[in-house]
């Protein structure tokens, strides 16, 4: 074990951690990120960001994320290329294993892990992700304006986002693998009733096709009940078939909600100096911009916090200190 105890310690490199770097840099606490098996998180995996603020034109994913984390590298951030397997919070300082074996200790800690959107499996789920796959309409769904869309899923978010998909795109098919929807009444009558939404029950999608420019063209999709095979002609698949929060390694020492999220006040979790941030923590916006506001409060929340120690912290202090 190092003899060296960090004050800050970011576990996870997307969004959240890079910002919550960032500040906790230039408040010269030297954090340390450890990156995890996405350095740079989710968007890494996208093409065109439209919303991240300042970037009229857009932005690519994977450039936006590499520039934060030169941000802050520039302010003094350390990065440790690796996974975190074990945490112990039950004393301070924190502990923390590395798949590699390797221990740190850290008297503030920001969780920054994320949401990890659950796929199909298909192979070309992946290879076509930001080429007409998604998992994200908000995110996404502008790039479909008048242009066919299937929605995969028989949940809240599968119709919400079939609900706002339906504004921009011509036409929305929601691919159910049951005859009976998951989703909350209100949001099924919704649904129902939009004429720019039909569904296709008892339906799996096989495989997402692509024309010859590598753009998704189709879905393949059969029938679970007579296993009859039919081609969808759309332009994008949404798979919105739920999420799952990256939080296993806090089983037992952290508030989780029924969804296994992180459950926060503000950005503090139930362990005094231990603070979460971004899709973690957020089961409602899970944006990159929300996230990096987590990061920001997460930083500024664990910069309080080792200043003021406990008992400040612990009267709540530490929200209004300064303000
Ligand atoms: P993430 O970006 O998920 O980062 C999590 C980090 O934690 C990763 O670096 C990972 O390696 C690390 N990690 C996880 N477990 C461990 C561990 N045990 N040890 C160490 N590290 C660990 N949002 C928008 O606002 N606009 C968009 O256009 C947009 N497009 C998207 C397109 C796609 C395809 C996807 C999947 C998402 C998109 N989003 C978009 C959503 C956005 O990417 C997320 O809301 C955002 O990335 C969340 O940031 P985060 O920092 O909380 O977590
Ligand atoms: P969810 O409720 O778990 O629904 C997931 C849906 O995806 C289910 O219909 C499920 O089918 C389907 N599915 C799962 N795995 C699949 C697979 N491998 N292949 C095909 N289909 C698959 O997840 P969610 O919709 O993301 O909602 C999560 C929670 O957030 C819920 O509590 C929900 O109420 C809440 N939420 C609320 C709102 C709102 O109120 N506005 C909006 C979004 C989410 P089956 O039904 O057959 O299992």
């Amino acid at each position: 074990m190092s003899d060296d105890v960090r004050d800050v310690v970011i576990i996870g490199s997307g969004p959240a951690g890079l910002t919550a770097a960032l500040y906790t840099a230039r408040a010269s606490l030297h954090p340390l990120v450890i990156e995890g098996l996405q350095p740079g998180g989710q968007l890494t995996i996208t093409t065109m960001v439209e919303n991240w603020p300042g970037h009229r034109d857009g932005v690519m994913g994977p450039q936006l994320m590499a520039d934060m984390r030169a941000q802050a590298e520039h302010f003094g951030t350390a990065f440790l290329a690796g996974l975190v397997a074990r945490v112990d919070l039950s004393q301070r300082p924190f502990t923390l294993t590395l798949d590699s074996g390797e221990v740190l200790r850290a008297r503030a800690l920001i969780i920054a892990t994320g949401a990890s959107a659950k796929l199909l499996g298909l192979p070309s789920e992946m290879k076509l992700m930001g080429r007409g796959v998604s998992t994200c309409a908000t995110c996404d769904g502008f790039f479909f304006r008048n242009r066919p869309v299937a929605i995969v899923g028989g949940g809240d978010t599968a119709l919400e986002e079939a609900i706002y998909l339906a504004k921009l795109a011509s036409h929305v098919t929601v691919i159910h693998r049951r005859d009976t929807l998951r989703a909350s009444k209100i949001m099924q009558d919704k649904a129902l009733a939009n004429p720019k939404i039909t569904f296709r029950w008892n339906t799996a999608v096989e495989e997402i096709l692509a024309d010859e420019r590598g753009d998704v063209n189709a879905a393949r999709v059969r029938d679970t009940k007579t296993g009859a095979i039919d081609t969808l002609a759309v332009d994008g698949v949404f798979v919105a078939i739920g999420h799952t929060p990256n939080t296993a390694l806090f089983a037992g020492q952290l508030d989780m909600d029924e969804g296994g999220y992180l459950v926060t006040q503000g950005v503090r979790t139930n362990v005094t100096g231990v603070f979460a941030a971004g899709d973690v923590q957020d089961p409602v916006y899970r944006q990159a911009i929300t996230s990096a506001g987590a990061g920001c409060m997460a930083a500024m929340d664990a910069e309080r916090w080792l200043e003021l120690g406990d008992p400040a912290y612990h009267h709540g202090e530490a929200a209004t200190a300064n303000a």
